[in-house]
């Protein structure tokens, strides 16, 4: 149902890339793993290291993808990155090039996505965006990100607000499309192959709005139980 609606969406928006289906299990035991990896889709994400960690030992590498998508302290790091495939919120400098060192300490380099704060909200994690990004403030810090040596930056990710207001989303969206192209064509080492960005809530305008990879919980497995 939800593959449908991707689609439907696609449609509506006369898009032909493919959209990558990440299901987020948090908050759902390891079963909820099995039957995601039963039901054909590839990758799974996690937003605490302790969380992800145990499921990784439950399931191992081989059979899915694993995401990290949540806050990543940095004292963290060297424990998360055995456990993930991709890092989806890398939402500071400070974050970036301690993954960054952990890359050259290891000798591999690590895949990530910045994580952009296109709604403008205080409390939500991020690179500051501003709709259109005026003064290439974004821009600049994005350079500096892949410009790093460890990490490959693979796109951008971003949370919308907590709103029913389609309209708010769909700015929202369109702001961080907008930014993901100018990436593509002006930020040296920047790989434009994931824009992730939709939820339960806001799946179709993000997919209507370009994104080519979203984050579902809730309305694949049903409300989490912590
Ligand atoms: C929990 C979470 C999701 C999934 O949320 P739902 O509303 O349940 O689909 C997506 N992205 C991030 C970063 C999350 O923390």
């Amino acid at each position: 149902m939800v593959l449908d609606r991707i689609e439907q969406a696609k449609a509506r928006a006369g898009r032909s890339e493919e959209v990558r289906l990440v299901a987020v299990t948090k908050g759902h035991a390891a079963d909820a793993v099995e039957a995601v990896i039963a039901a054909g889709i590839e990758d799974c994400g996690e937003n605490r290291v302790p969380e992800l960690e145990e499921k990784v030992e439950a399931i191992g590498r081989e059979r899915i993808s694993w995401h990290m998508v949540g806050h990543l302290q940095r004292n963290k790091v060297r424990r998360t990155v055995p456990f993930a495939d991709l890092i989806q919120s890398v939402d500071s400098i400070r974050l970036a090039r301690e993954l960054s060192r952990e890359a050259e300490r290891i000798d591999t380099p690590i895949d990530v996505l910045i994580q952009m704060n296109t709604s403008g909200e205080t409390r939500k994690y991020g690179f500051a965006a501003g709709p259109g990004d005026e003064t290439g403030e974004a821009l600049e810090q994005i350079d500096e990100v892949c410009a790093l040596p460890g990490l490959r930056v693979l796109g951008l990710m971003t949370m919308a607000p907590l709103t029913g207001d389609a309209s708010i989303l769909r700015r929202t969206f369109a702001s961080a499309r907008w930014l993901f192209e100018e990436c593509a064509r002006a930020v040296s080492g920047f790989e434009a192959r994931h824009l992730s960005m939709g939820m339960s809530n806001d799946y179709e305008i993000a997919v209507e709005e370009g994104s080519t990879m979203v984050r579902l919980g809730t309305v694949l497995l049903g409300e989490r139980g912590q």
